[in-house]
């Protein structure tokens, strides 16, 4: 795997922290620590800069004074898919390319698809049958052209292997290329300066293939050899649906690096990654950090979606609701306390999911006695 490796000295004397607050927001503020040459305009459509948010009514709920959320959600696309796709398109029409491919559970096709329109490069999607409809939709919408296939997004990558090649089209499969990361990167840059160039104690994060979860601790080490942080990563957590927990079965197996886990079942598509293209790189920051893999059930992550938004106001997806399920489960369990600073990163927006079973809205008819009735009854309740 490639890798982006910076002069970090030289980026910590050529930028100060408050050159940063003029620039404009989004995540080329951080244009020092992305791979874009001089001169070399970014395919944007605003991503990055996304709230972050204390959680006191949640954290009141949970007995936590300090909770707060990264709400990635408010990305262009939906998704925090947004920053590294964005990136990676700009970087690929750069170096040329006559077509991407990619495969997908939804969001990382449907920002590729995105970047690719406003960037214009051709790009193919591959996703399981079983995709949401909105990233499917943002897709075809996009230009893309768009294929489905039965299975995960496992049998999506192996089917662009074996024609990417022919075609002469690049395989823009997670960690195919270093500048995908990169731009999930930034998600810690500005963690970092939204928690005022600290770390928390302990940062959530639902992880599929990875990358999101090793560019966070990426741009942690880069701050700290920039001396813009002091060198304490967070425990990291990754969270996994208990129907697809590769990195759980890794961690009580005491191994190295994943195997891919069979008959994935999980109503959240951004973790029903059987084999985690980064396993061995987030086991590692796992182990390093104190941190661990926190399974949760799909009840769970229900449960938690509804707590958000009927708390806090904010309808995550079910990926970025798991993060919440999994800090309920550690703090029964005393892993947290009421001090700990924990931050979640609520990596997409509910609305790119179909929405959880919910009770039908009322339906006002009748005089105007009738539906005051109705209405007073409803609020009482
Ligand atoms: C892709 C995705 C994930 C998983 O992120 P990785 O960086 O692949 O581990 C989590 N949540 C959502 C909403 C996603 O789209």
């Amino acid at each position: 795997m490639l890798a982006v490796r910076y002069d970090l000295p030289r980026v910590a004397a050529s930028v100060s922290k408050d050159d940063l607050l003029r620039r404009p927001p989004g995540m080329y503020r951080f244009r020092e620590l992305t791979p874009l040459d001089a001169g070399e305009e970014p395919i944007t459509l605003g991503e990055g800069g996304t709230p972050f948010l204390p959680l006191p009514r949640l954290g009141r709920h949970l007995g936590m004074r300090h909770l707060f959320a990264k709400d990635e959600g408010q990305n262009p696309t939906g998704s925090f898919k947004a920053r590294g796709l964005g990136l990676a398109l700009t970087k690929a029409r750069t170096l040329g390319v006559k077509g991407l491919m990619i495969p997908s559970a939804g969001n990382a096709g449907g920002a590729a698809a995105v970047y690719g329109a406003r960037g214009g490069i051709p790009v193919v999607v591959v996703v399981p049958r079983d995709t949401p409809q909105a990233a499917v939709a943002e897709a075809i919408i996009a230009g893309a052209h768009v294929f489905t296939v039965e299975g995960t997004i496992a049998t999506a990558g192996r089917v662009i292997a074996g024609i990417a090649p022919t075609l002469g089209w690049f395989d823009l499969a997670t960690l195919k290329e270093p500048y995908r990361l990169e731009g999930k990167k930034t998600m810690g840059l500005e963690l970092a300066e939204q928690l005022d160039w600290q770390t928390p104690d302990v940062l959530m994060y639902p992880t599929g293939g990875g990358t999101g979860l090793v560019g966070i601790h990426k741009a942690y080490e880069e701050l700290a050899a920039m001396g813009w942080i002091k060198a304490s990563q967070p425990r990291f957590i990754a969270v996994q649906a208990e129907g697809c927990a590769p990195l759980v079965k890794a961690w009580e197996d005491k191994a190295e690096t994943t195997t891919p886990w069979e008959n994935p079942v999980t109503d959240a598509p951004g973790l029903r990654v059987p084999g985690p293209f980064a396993g061995r790189q987030m086991l590692k920051i796992l182990r390093e950090t104190g941190g661990h893999p926190q399974p949760v059930s799909e009840a769970a992550i229900l449960e938690a979606q509804k707590l958000l938004g009927r708390v806090e106001g904010i309808w995550t997806g079910p990926e970025a609701a798991a993060t919440l399920a999994a800090l309920c489960l550690m703090k029964e369990a005393g892993e947290v306390d009421s001090g700990t600073r924990v931050v979640l990163v609520l990596t997409g927006a509910g609305i790119k999911n179909p929405p959880p079973p919910l009770p039908p809205p009322i339906h006002l008819e009748g005089d105007p006695d009738r539906v005051l009735a109705t209405v007073r009854q409803a609020i009482a309740r």
